[in-house]
C-alpha cells in the first residue's frame, strides 16, 4: 500500500465536524465557558479558535509601535493587554493548579512579546507575523486548559505543525492532510481537539497567517483535509444576513446559500466569512453552517449545493476599490489587446475584481494599489488612462440565471438615483455587481434592501 493511500485512510477515519469560534465567541472567560458547553455532545470534533476579540488589533498596534521604534508605547500596550488576560484567567480557572498554570502561560507569552521591544533590534515583517500569531496561541491554550481542568480529554493541535501555505500562498493541501492526519492518528483518544485559527507556516517555513479573519479559512481547510461531515462557523450573528447589518437596519438571515453564492458574498465584503474560505469546502463538497454563539438555537445559514431558485438572496459591499479605464482607439482591431493589459496586472501581482469592455476601451477594478503607479505607467502605452479611487463594489447575489427575466431591472431600478461607474453581470449565474463611489455605499445598500427584500 502506498504511503499516500495509507494517509487517505487515516484521513477518512476522521469523519468529524469542524467547529470554528470567532473572537467574540471566545471574548471573555464567560464566553469561553459557553463554548465549552456548546462543544460537549459526546462527539469527537476539531474546534478552531480565533484570538480573543480585540487581541489581534492590539497586536497590530504593538507592531506599529515597534516598527516606529517607540519602545515605551509598545511596552505600555503590551502591559495593559497582559492585565486583561490576568483578569480572564482568574475568572476562567477554579483550581489553584490551573490558575498558577494560567499565570505562568500569560507571563511566558507576554515576556516573549516584551522581548521584541528593544532599541537595538530592528522590527521586521517576519517579527510582526510572529507577534500576530500570539493571539490564537494564547486563546487556544486557555480554552484547552479550561477543558482539561473540567476533566475533558482535550488535546491541542499545534497549527504551526500542520497548517502550511505553498509558494503561491495557497493552502498546501497534501502537506496539511499528511501532517494533520498524522497528529490526529497519534492522539486518537481525544474527546476534543483544539487548534489555532489564522496562523500557519508559509512556503519558507516561516510563521505566517491566512490574513485577517483567517480563522474561517483554517476551519474550511481542515474540513476539506479530513473530509469532515460539516464545518460550523460560530459567530456573533445568526447566519449570513441579506445585507450588511453594520450599514442597514432590519436585515434578515438567509437560511440556505449555494457555495457559489456564499463565495461571492464573502469575497465581496460580507465580513461574516473570510474572503476565500468557501473554496476548500466547495471543492470538497462539505456543507458549512453559520451559527450564533449567543443564540445557539437559531437556524443560521446552511451553505451547500442547494439554493433557492429564481431568488435574490443577499447584498454585500467591498471597500477600497480603485477603477482604471484604458481608452484605446485601436482596441477593436488589435486582438491580443486584453492579454497585454492583463499581463501588466499579472506582472505586478495585482488581482482584478471587475472588468467591463467596450469597443474603445476597457475598465477594470482592483483593491490592491501597492503597484498602482507602475501599472499606470505601463498602461499608458496603450492609450488614455483614467483612475477613480475610493470606490466600492456592491454585489447582489442569488440565482440569477439569465433566463430568469426581471431581476436586473429590479436591481437597476433600486439604484436609479446613484451614479454607477461599472456594471458586471454574466460572469457567473450568481451575481450582478456595481461599482459606485464610497460615499454612496450606504445609500446603495439601503436602496437595494428596500427594493429587493
Ligand atoms: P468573528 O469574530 O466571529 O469571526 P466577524 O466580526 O468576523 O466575527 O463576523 C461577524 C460580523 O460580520 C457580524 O457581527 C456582522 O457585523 C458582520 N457582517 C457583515 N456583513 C454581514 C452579513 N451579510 N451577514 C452577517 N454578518 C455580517
Ligand atoms: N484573529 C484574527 C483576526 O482578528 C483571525 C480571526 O479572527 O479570524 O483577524
Ligand atoms: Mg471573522
Amino acid at each position: 500500500m502506498s504511503a499516500k493511500l495509507q494517509q487517505k485512510e487515516i484521513n477518512n477515519y476522521y469523519k468529524m465536524n469542524v467547529l470554528k469560534f470567532g473572537g467574540t465567541s471566545v471574548g471573555s472567560a464567560e464566553r469561553m465557558k459557553e463554548v465549552g458547553k456548546l462543544i460537549l455532545d459526546g462527539q469527537q470534533k476539531i474546534v478552531v479558535l480565533s484570538a480573543m476579540s480585540g487581541t489581534t488589533n492590539t497586536l497590530v498596534e504593538i507592531s506599529d509601535y515597534l516598527y516606529k521604534q517607540n519602545i515605551d508605547g509598545a511596552i505600555d500596550v503590551i502591559n495593559s493587554l497582559e492585565k486583561k488576560y490576568l483578569v480572564v484567567i482568574k475568572e476562567l480557572f477554579s483550581t489553584e493548579t490551573y490558575l498558577e498554570k494560567g499565570k505562568a502561560l500569560i507571563k511566558q507569552h507576554f515576556d516573549f512579546l516584551r522581548s521584541f521591544a528593544s532599541k537595538t533590534k530592528i522590527f521586521t515583517l517576519f517579527d510582526e507575523k510572529i507577534v500576530l500569531a500570539e493571539g490564537e496561541l494564547i486563546s487556544t491554550a486557555l480554552v484547552n486548559d479550561y477543558l482539561c481542568e473540567t476533566g475533558i480529554k482535550s488535546v491541542l493541535l499545534p497549527a504551526l505543525d500542520y497548517m502550511k501555505t505553498d509558494k503561491n500562498n495557497e493552502p498546501d493541501m497534501p502537506f496539511i492532510e499528511e501532517h494533520l492526519g498524522r497528529i490526529l492518528h497519534d492522539t486518537k483518544d481525544a474527546e476534543i481537539y483544539i487548534t489555532q485559527g489564522y496562523i500557519c507556516r508559509n512556503h519558507y517555513n516561516e510563521i505566517d497567517n491566512l490574513q485577517r479573519g483567517g480563522s474561517d479559512y483554517t476551519a474550511t481547510i481542515i474540513g476539506a483535509a479530513i473530509h469532515a461531515n460539516e464545518i460550523q462557523i460560530w459567530t456573533d450573528i445568526d447566519g449570513m444576513h441579506n445585507n450588511d447589518p453594520r450599514f442597514v437596519e432590519n436585515t434578515k438571515p438567509v437560511t440556505n446559500l449555494h457555495f457559489e453564492e456564499a463565495a461571492e458574498l464573502a469575497y465581496f465584503g460580507a465580513k461574516i466569512l473570510h474572503p476565500t474560505c468557501v473554496l476548500p469546502a466547495k471543492q470538497a463538497n462539505i456543507p458549512v453552517r453559520l451559527l450564533n454563539t449567543m443564540q445557539p438555537e437559531a437556524k443560521g445559514t446552511l451553505i451547500s449545493t442547494e439554493c433557492r431558485e429564481n431568488t435574490i438572496e443577499a447584498v454585500a459591499a467591498k471597500d477600497g476599490i480603485t477603477a482604471i479605464k484604458i481608452k484605446s482607439g485601436r482596441m477593436l482591431l488589435a486582438y491580443g489587446f486584453m492579454r497585454k493589459v492583463f499581463e501588466i496586472f499579472e506582472r505586478y501581482q495585482t488581482a482584478i475584481d471587475m472588468i467591463t469592455t467596450s469597443e474603445v476601451g476597457v475598465s477594470v477594478s482592483i483593491d490592491n494599489t501597492k503597484h498602482l503607479d507602475e501599472i499606470l505607467n505601463e498602461l499608458k502605452m496603450f492609450g488614455t488612462v483614467t483612475v477613480d479611487p475610493d470606490m466600492v463594489i456592491i454585489c447582489v447575489v442569488g440565482d440569477m440565471n439569465f433566463e430568469n427575466v426581471g431581476f436586473q431591472a429590479k436591481v437597476i431600478n433600486a439604484l436609479k438615483d446613484i451614479p454607477i461607474r461599472m456594471v458586471s453581470y454574466g460572469g457567473s449565474n450568481y451575481n450582478i455587481s456595481f461599482l459606485v463611489k464610497a460615499e454612496d455605499k450606504k445609500k446603495a445598500l439601503n436602496a437595494l434592501s428596500k427594493h429587493l427584500f
